[in-house]
């Protein structure tokens, strides 16, 4: 199954009917992360209440059959930033000891993951029509927590600690919600010793990787064979960055323009779904109409089946 992933400000007609064209399955609304995150989630919430977003979305839904998923990072909205005031215990200490505001919280915090988890039940009945698969990053850039808690095991347990509280809450509301541990960044080293719960699944998202080389050559190789050991393949996805104008546009419009390599996106693709990967998705964003009137058609030919 294949998805691509595009900012929300870029949906149109046009985009659902080439992905649907073209055989992908997976709509994914990826607001912008960075330090714009929290006011991006905002702003494609506000979308969401709006009738012509909403008739956007289903007519990708009822007229193409996509499906939609919204993907972004979400600690900063889960965990309000307000909360520092009274309770600086639930952020991050840094390397200094110093409890801080900004980029994540305190991984150990139960109190915490108790309002996370809340909050995100609550965020999930936001994202209109969306698929039960649901992806709550941490921040952007992640910085590990300095309490001797958060210490004590290794950044990816602690995220997967938090994910697994996050997807139990939201199968209290619908049992059949899923949720992504995202690995990428200090998170693509496999957890050791936290066990993913029911409903979590691998997204792995190999930004660091040489775009003029096949996925399989990628240094990272061992640490995604040990992944999809600990995850299981069952809902395991792929998240690529093969159509990601704004990765190589540096995140600065205009968009630059793009010619996707498909003799690599092919091989690549090949790879993955050998591995066992389930989804293979990948960003696409920076290729809406602003791009096309720059730079004329998006070819993602390579990516149907
Ligand atoms: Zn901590």
């Amino acid at each position: 199954m294949h998805g691509l992933l595009i900012h929300p400000g870029e949906l149109t007609k046009k985009w659902i009917d080439r992905m649907a064209d073209a055989g992908v399955r997976v709509l994914g609304l990826h607001p912008e992360g960075g330090k714009q995150a929290i006011d991006s989630l905002n702003n494609l919430l506000r979308l969401l209440e709006t009738e012509e977003y909403r008739a956007l979305i289903d007519y990708a839904i009822d007229v193409r059959g996509l499906e939609i998923e919204y993907e972004f990072h979400a600690a900063g909205w889960l965990l309000s930033r307000e909360l520092f005031d009274t309770h600086p215990e639930y952020f991050r200490m840094d390397e200094n000891g110093e409890r801080v505001r900004e980029i994540d919280f305190c991984l150990s915090n139960t109190e915490a993951i108790d309002v996370i988890a809340e909050n995100a039940a609550a965020l999930a009945k936001r994202l209109y029509r969306s698929a039960p698969r649901y992806y709550f990053w941490l921040d952007d850039n992640s910085k590990p927590c300095g309490c001797e808690l958060c210490r004590a095991i290794s950044p990816s347990d602690a995220q997967l600690k938090v994910m697994n509280a996050i997807v139990t809450r939201l199968r209290r509301d619908d049992p059949s919600a899923t949720l992504a541990y995202l690995a990428y960044q200090n998170f693509i080293v496999p957890p050791k010793t936290v066990k993913p719960a029911d409903g979590i699944f691998l997204e792995f998202a190999p930004i660091k990787r040489d775009m003029n080389r096949p996925a399989s050559e990628g240094a990272e190789l061992d640490n995604v064979r040990e992944l999809l050991a600990v995850f299981g393949t069952q809902n395991s996805k792929v998240l690529e960055y093969w159509y990601d104008n704004s990765l190589f546009s540096k995140w600065k419009k205009p968009p630059k323009q793009f010619k996707a390599n498909n003799e690599l996106i092919r091989g690549d693709l090949d790879f993955y779904c050998r591995l066992g990967f389930e989804v293979i998705a990948s960003f696409a964003c920076f290729l809406g109409d602003d791009y096309e009137e720059l730079w004329g058609d998006v070819d993602i030919g390579a990516f149907g089946e």
